[in-house]
C-alpha cells in the first residue's frame, strides 16, 4: 500500500507553478487519485491494443513478454515472442526444455541472462506454483521490482504500481515531478504515485493503461496531449515543461575495449571459456582470448561489435594443435552444429566463422 499523503496539494500547486518553479517532491494530498485512475482505465479501454500477451491472462504468457518488452519495442517483440510461444507454450514446456533450446529461441533479443533467468524461473515455478504477489515474486532468478509488479498486477489484478520508462515519463510530467529516476529516492517518489493510482477495482487496466498511454500518447517527442485523458491537469502541459520532464538520465560513458579471440577447432568442434576475463558477455562461454581497455579505436580490427556502453573492436586468432595445453581451468568442447543453441550471442559466432580479411577502421565505417 502506498504511504499516507503529505500535506501539499499537486493540483493545488499545479494552477500556481511558473515556468521557472521546478517542484521537486510530489505531494498526494488532496489529488484525486481514484477520478484519475477512472479516466484512464476508461480511454484505456476504448485505445487498448490487440496484442499476442493480452490474449489471456495467464502469468506465463505475460511474464514472458514482459521480460521480452524489457529490451524493445512492441513491434519488434512480436515475431520473437510468437516463436516462442509456439515452442514453449506452457511454463511446463519451458521448464523441461533444455536451456540451449531456450537460449536458441531468445536469439536476436540480446540480454541472454535473461533467458536462463526465465529458464531457472520457470522450473522453480513448476515446483511451487506462481505466487501471486511481487513481494514473493521477487525472489525469483530473474524477477526485478518492475517485472515483479507487471506480473502480479496484470495477472492477479495486485493493487500495485508498475514503474517502467513510459510510466516514469506519464508520471513525471503529469505531476511535473524533476524526479532523478535511476536513484532510489527519485524511484521511491514515482512508485508512491504509481501505488496510489494502481488502488482500482481492476489494477492490471490501470498498469496496462499507463503503459499504453506512454507508449502512444504520452511519447518523448511530440506528445499527443490532445489525446490524453489527464490533458486538464498534467502540469508538465500547464506549466510548458513538457520538453523537461523527465529528467534525462546522466549516459554513461563509452569503453573501448580490443578483444583478441582465440578460436581452436578440432574435429569440427570449438573450445569455449567461461568468461572470467572480459567485462562484457558476462556470465557467457566465450571463445578463449585478451581483452585490453583503450582510449581510442584501433586503425586495424577484424570486426567491431556492441554490448551495452561496451564498444568492441575484435581481433580473430586461429590456435594451433599445442594451444590447448595453455588452458588449465573450466573449459568446454561445442560442435559446430551446436553453436546456434549453445553460444546465443553472435558476436562469439562472427569470430568461429571470420574469414580472415582484416578490415580497417574506415572500411568499417563504409560497412555500418
Ligand atoms: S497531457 Fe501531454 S504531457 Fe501531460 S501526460 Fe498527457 S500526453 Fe503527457
Amino acid at each position: 500500500m502506498p504511504k499516507a499523503p503529505s500535506k501539499r496539494s499537486t493540483q493545488a500547486r499545479t494552477k500556481s507553478l511558473s515556468k521557472t518553479e521546478k517542484p521537486r517532491t510530489a505531494s498526494p494530498e488532496n489529488v484525486d487519485f481514484a477520478k484519475m485512475s477512472e479516466a484512464l482505465v476508461t480511454w484505456y479501454r476504448g485505445v487498448k491494443r490487440d496484442l499476442p500477451w493480452r490474449m489471456n491472462r495467464d502469468p506465463y504468457r505475460i511474464w514472458v513478454s514482459e521480460v521480452m518488452l524489457q529490451q524493445t519495442t512492441v513491434a519488434a517483440v512480436i515475431p520473437f515472442y510468437e516463436r516462442f510461444m509456439k515452442r514453449f507454450p506452457t511454463l511446463a514446456s519451458l521448464a523441461e526444455a533444455p536451456v540451449g533450446d531456450v537460449l536458441e529461441h531468445w536469439a536476436g533479443l540480446g540480454y541472454y541472462s535473461r533467458a536462463r533467468n526465465l529458464h531457472k524461473s520457470a522450473q522453480a515455478l513448476m515446483v511451487n506454483g506462481f505466487p501471486r504477489t511481487h513481494v514473493e515474486l521477487q525472489e525469483l532468478p530473474g524477477f526485478g521490482p518492475y517485472t515483479a509488479r507487471a506480473v502480479s498486477s496484470l495477472a492477479f489484478d495486485e493493487k500495485t504500481g508498475v514503474l517502467d520508462g513510459n510510466v516514469i515519463r506519464v508520471l513525471s510530467r503529469v505531476f511535473g515531478i524533476s524526479a532523478e529516476f535511476w536513484k532510489p529516492q527519485g524511484r521511491a517518489e514515482l512508485q508512491t504515485l504509481a501505488d496510489h493510482l494502481a488502488q482500482v477495482e481492476h489494477p492490471a487496466d490501470l498498469n496496462q493503461g499507463m503503459m499504453e498511454l506512454g507508449a502512444t500518447v504520452c511519447t518523448p517527442q511530440s506528445p499527443a496531449c490532445l489525446l490524453c485523458p489527464w490533458q486538464k491537469t498534467c502540469v508538465a502541459r500547464n506549466t510548458d515543461r513538457i520538453d523537461e520532464l523527465p529528467l534525462k538520465k546522466p549516459r554513461r560513458d563509452r569503453e573501448i575495449w580490443l578483444w583478441n579471440a582465440v578460436v581452436f577447432e578440432k574435429d569440427e568442434a570449438v573450445l569455449f571459456v567461461p568468461n572470467t576475463y572480459a567485462p562484457f558477455l558476462k556470465g557467457h562461454w566465450i571463445l578463449p582470448g585478451t581483452v585490453e581497455r583503450v582510449t581510442s579505436a584501433p586503425k586495424t580490427f577484424d570486426y567491431k561489435g556492441t554490448v551495452t556502453h561496451h564498444d568492441i573492436f575484435v581481433t580473430v586468432s586461429r590456435a594451433t594443435a599445442n594451444f590447448k595445453g595453455r588452458f588449465k581451468g573450466e573449459q568446454k568442447w561445442v560442435k559446430r552444429t551446436e553453436l546456434s543453441r549453445q553460444i546465443p550471442a553472435s558476436m562469439i559466432r562472427k569470430a568461429i566463422d571470420y574469414d580472415g580479411k582484416r578490415k580497417t577502421a574506415a572500411q568499417e565505417s563504409l560497412l555500418t
